[in-house]
């Protein structure tokens, strides 16, 4: 085979890019994770991550691990055995998580929804409300749905389990949301958040970086799951002077200080602003060429990725395969139920309107070769109408 000419695109939602400079923090030499000064080393990320997490009373955490670890250490930490979840499934990643759930031994209520739809708020509510015994210990949610481009609102989700006034801890899984979609840990009280470091935070894979409130690490003092490397009293514990329970991958978090830097000081709302303008360029670019999202309704479109389906007869494999070997881009594979039936670009991390304009020109590319029906540039124009339109404020990066 030939030698793949010029730089490879990677448009997986995650691991995302990583920026240079988060690169050249990463590139240290190895410390000494018990030198005397090791704290004013990893303080300052614990800062940070508060912030990223939008939280004064949470506790963030970073486990060497990846978002899977984060799951189970949610999970572990604060439920015992045979308690009872309520969770919705509705793509690969809420059905992987149900999985977990059923394998660690706890009782799993779950609420099966069409994949391309978001978490059922009201039959969350009326599960609850039935609940008088508060036998459900916690609601399991995943607030962006990698698989099918599904972001849910949790903000809503918080609403309803207030509604139905009941005690249950609200766990979300932000893997593909925080640093890229508002995830606002205090004003939802959410009691823990799980995420890892490919995405959003724009870092290489192995942080599983988590967020557990104070009822979350009450909870934790009681529950009786068996666990010890993923156990949140230790690691925050030892966390609070600065160091860690067991060798900390200290590269990867000198490059977590530089990218949630580059997060704050772009601004919270700013990055957020970001991916809802980048993302509906893709929507609008998907729309040109008269494709439909697998994402229902514009309220689920998520701002991260965008699933894409393909029209019947175009073999999603195929294509995906095509656009690696010949042009050398990566997308998203469609997974399980929706294998071969779509693509997805991932919208997320350090991101800016012309690697938007690659992808879509790519994509056309691909189509064409692919010999799918569209006009050609019909993608391309409507992406830069979008990108071209005023935005308020006379900021570039303003919410629109
Ligand atoms: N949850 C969501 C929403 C994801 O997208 C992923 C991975 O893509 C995971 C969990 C699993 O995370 P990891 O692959 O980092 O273990």
């Amino acid at each position: 085979m030939t030698r793949f000419i010029g730089t490879r695109a990677l448009f997986i939602p995650g691991p995302t890019n990583v920026p240079d400079a988060v690169r050249r923090a990463i590139d240290l030499p190895q410390q000494d994770m018990r030198a005397p000064d090791f704290a004013s080393f990893t303080l300052p990320i614990f800062e940070n991550l508060k912030k990223v997490f939008r939280t004064e009373t949470g506790t963030p955490v970073v486990f060497p691990s990846s978002g899977t670890g984060l799951w189970e250490a949610a999970l572990t930490n604060c439920l015992s055995p045979g308690d009872r979840v309520l969770v919705a499934r509705f793509g690969q990643f809420s059905h992987l998580w149900v999985d977990m759930a059923e394998r660690l031994g706890f009782e799993v209520e779950c609420i099966d929804v069409e994949w391309g739809r978001g978490i059922p708020i009201e039959q969350i509510e009326e599960a609850l409300s039935q609940d008088r015994g508060h036998a459900i210990k916690a609601v399991l949610a995943t607030q962006n749905e990698t698989a099918t481009g599904v972001a849910s609102d949790i903000g809503e989700l918080r609403a309803a389990m207030d509604r139905a006034a009941h005690p249950a801890l609200l766990m979300v899984d932000g893997v593909s949301a925080v640093g890229s979609l508002e995830h606002r840990f205090d004003d939802w009280r959410i009691d823990v958040t799980v995420s890892g470091s490919q995405k959003g935070f724009m870092l290489p894979a192995g942080l599983g970086i988590g967020c557990f409130s104070e009822k979350a690490l009450t909870a934790a003092e009681s529950a009786w799951s068996r666990r010890c490397y993923f156990d949140v009293r230790d690691m925050v514990a030892i966390n609070q002077t600065g160091y860690f329970p067991y060798t900390p991958p200290t590269n990867l978090l000198a490059g977590l200080k530089v990218a949630t830097d580059m997060l704050l000081d772009e601004g919270l709302d700013a990055v957020t602003a970001r991916h809802h303008r980048l993302a509906g360029a893709v929507r609008a670019a998907v729309a040109g060429w008269g494709l439909q999202l697998c994402a229902q309704e514009a309220r689920w479109h998520s701002d991260t990725v965008s699933a894409v389906m393909l029209p019947e007869g175009t073999d999603g494999g195929a294509f995906i395969r095509h656009a690696y070997f010949e042009y050398g881009i990566s997308y998203g594979a469609g997974l399980s139920k929706v294998a071969g039936k779509l693509f997805r670009i991932g919208h997320l991390g350090d991101l800016n309107e012309t690697m938007v304009l690659q992808i879509l020109g790519a994509t056309e590319l691909v189509m064409r070769d692919m010999g799918m029906a569209f006009e050609t540039g019909s993608g391309v124009a409507a992406a830069i109408e979008h990108l071209s339109r005023p935005v308020g404020g006379g900021l570039k990066v303003a919410a629109e």
